[in-house]
């Protein structure tokens, strides 16, 4: 364990009061099964609490409870006023017990506690953000050809009971990315977090119970994948929201068939970061970096593909080296920590394997690459923030996403070749483009196949501004008006 042992075994030892059971229809319940699993905190290696293991079953009684509060109970009569109060209160709860939901994230995922700041204002945000959108829904009346010129106008309806199922890279901001407008939407939901970091959105379902959010319209059923699928192929379930990889996502659309669900899928990604020669370089150093080594490089649209214009190469990657060999990567609980652990063995050993393929085919590592294992670390999953130059289109490293805190620097000197080996690749979350031209800056927005294009900077996220993918990165957009759109439907009414 690292400098902060005690606040460590606080945390862990509060974490033992809170329920680590399945939330189904208003109550704290074990597995049918009676079965639990253990989840560990990354930073050490150790098991930190026992959680219901949800599977089938206790999804079909969490559906039963969601679909019954989505049609008889309460919910179904709450007014968009009465939905926005929730909101609102659940923000105010949310808020007023970060300091507790920001400890059980470090703790549990590795994300560091310098994070927290930023994390508060994301997830409040999205709260106030969708609570105020909830009054805002409504449909169109419309003028037709139609002889006698009957009355046509458009209802916006909840789609009704939605499956949401999430990775473990942001467990509080993803669950609420996804709660927020659903409710607003008057949707009832079925929250499965992810396997390794269940324990902010385990909490959060009691905040939403505090909140006077109505039984049955959260439910939260921690699980492994088995019960992810078993959401994803419920003809009782409306509409699959899901957040993680490609090839879980493509199982999710074959398994909505059964009942024709609406599907949503924010799934991984190998975002080109593009820096032309003109740009504020000592700005784009560290933003380069950071774009990856942020939350350990487990971001979806980390900014992997580092290209650089030929005349700046070798320059901008020394200073990128520079940069990233002054970062703290240590306890995650330790202020003045940048990077912590990634959140598995099983997810340190892939990101090590990829930094290996890189070795062999032939790209050097400018700095970082391998595990630390300093005294006080040793049992932790703690990677050195990697910088590979050299790095060729068809290399793994710059193919695959790797999920993990390493860069692949490769070079370019023509602004349509970049442009085209930037989207020669599957994926289309992010992308980024450094330049101090505007000409060139809208020239490249505008053929980047990408869900987002940020110029001169990295990253930036907002409740109100959508965010998402292209191509294999997925289709649907969270954040902004677009999301609330996800949950509703749209029914057309004609009175003749
Ligand atoms: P994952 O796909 O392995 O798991 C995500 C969730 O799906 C977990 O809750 C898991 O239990 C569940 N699951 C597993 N098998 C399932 C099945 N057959 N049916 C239904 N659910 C199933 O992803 P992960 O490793 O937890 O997360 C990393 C991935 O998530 C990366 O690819 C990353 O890019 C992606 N991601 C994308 C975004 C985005 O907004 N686009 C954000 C964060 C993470």
């Amino acid at each position: 364990m690292g400098i902060h042992d005690q606040r460590l075994i606080e945390t862990i030892a509060s974490l033992q009061d809170k329920p680590a059971k399945l939330l189904i229809d208003g109550q704290w319940v074990d597995a049918l099964s009676g079965e639990t699993f253990a989840t560990y905190t990354p930073a050490t290696g150790q098991p930190i609490r026992q959680v219901a293991k949800g599977g089938a079953a206790d999804i079909d009684l969490a559906v039963t409870a969601a679909r019954r509060a989505l049609e008889d109970g309460p919910w179904a009569r709450f007014s968009p006023f009465d939905r926005q109060a929730v909101l609102l209160k659940l923000a105010d709860l949310v808020e007023s017990n970060w300091d507790q939901i920001s400890l059980i994230d470090t703790v549990n995922m590795g994300n560091p506690i310098t994070r927290t700041a930023a994390a508060k204002r994301r997830a409040v945000g999205l709260l106030r953000y969708y609570a105020g959108l909830a009054t805002a829904i409504h449909g169109h009346t419309i003028s037709t050809s139609q002889p006698g010129d009957p009355l046509a106008y458009t209802l916006r309806e909840p789609v009704g009971v939605v499956g949401a199922i999430n990775p473990w890279n942001g467990p509080i901001g993803m669950a609420i990315w996804k709660i927020a407008p659903a409710l607003a939407a008057g949707c009832t939901v079925i929250l499965k977090p992810a396997e390794q970091a269940p324990l902010s959105p385990i909490f959060l379902g009691q905040l939403c119970l505090d909140a006077g959010v109505p039984p049955g319209v959260v439910n939260v059923v921690a699980g492994l994948g088995d019960a992810g699928a078993a959401l994803a192929a419920h003809p009782g379930v409306d509409k699959v929201a899901f957040t993680g990889s490609t090839g879980v996502g493509q199982r999710i659309i074959q398994a909505s068939a059964g009942n024709v669900k609406r599907v949503s899928l924010e799934l991984g990604g190998k975002s080109p970061n593009i820096v032309f020669a003109d740009a504020d370089l000592d700005k784009a150093v560290p933003a380069a970096a950071m774009a990856v080594f942020t939350n350990s490089g487990q971001i979806c649209s980390a900014g992997t593909r580092l290209f650089v214009e030929d005349n700046i190469y070798d320059e901008f990657i020394e200073r990128v080296a520079d940069f990233t060999r002054s970062l703290k990567v240590g306890d995650p609980l330790d202020p003045e920590t940048q990077l912590g652990p990634v959140v598995s063995l099983e997810q340190m050993e892939r990101i090590v394997g990829y930094i290996d393929a890189g070795r062999a085919q032939g790209a050097t590592v400018t700095v970082g690459g391998g595990r630390i294992s300093d005294a006080g670390l040793e049992n932790g999953y703690f990677l050195q923030p990697t910088v590979f130059s050299g790095v060729e289109d068809d290399m793994k490293i710059a193919r695959e996403e790797i999920f993990g805190p390493v860069i692949s620097a490769l070079r370019f000197s023509d602004i349509d070749d970049v442009l085209r080996r930037a989207n020669d690749t599957t994926f289309g979350l992010g992308s980024g483009v450094w330049t101090r031209d505007i000409t060139k800056a809208n020239y490249m927005s505008r053929r980047l196949k990408a869900g987002s294009v940020w110029v001169n900077c990295y990253q930036i996220m907002d409740p109100a501004v959508p965010f998402g993918g292209y191509k294999m990165s997925g289709y649907g957009r969270e954040s902004g008006l677009e999301h609330i759109e996800e949950f509703l439907n749209t029914k057309a009414v004609w009175i003749a």
